[in-house]
């Protein structure tokens, strides 16, 4: 037995074009905007042993983190990652800790 084996499996390259998928839906990324995914090890205290950064080769290179792992990222992580900031919040950064709004939807037919 190999005791020395990483104790994280490599994210499987699907995964990694499933979030690549997303980021470029999200974004409105054209399919030829190159996307990196990778892991890293975060040594914050506090912080997930792995953390799953989003390279996006524009100009400038916008650079996003997750605490997790590839592999435990989802849809909901990226659109609230990458979702643009609403300009109202320019002055008063407060921060919402996860009360949405989004429930008052009037429906116009
Ligand atoms: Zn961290």
């Amino acid at each position: 037995m190999n005791r020395f084996t990483k104790k994280r499996a490599p994210a499987s390259p699907d995964t990694i074009r499933q979030l690549k998928a997303w980021v470029q839906e999200i974004l409105s990324l054209s399919a030829d905007t190159p996307v990196s995914i990778s892991q890293l090890q975060c040594h914050e205290p506090g912080c997930s042993p792995v953390e799953t950064v989003i390279a996006i080769m524009l100009q400038p290179v916008q650079t996003f983190k997750i605490h997790g792992s590839i592999e435990e990222v989802t849809q909901a992580n990226l659109l609230r990652l990458l979702r643009p900031k609403q300009p109202q919040l320019q002055d008063s950064e407060t921060k919402h800790s996860g009360s949405e709004d989004s429930l008052d939807v009037v429906r116009s037919q």
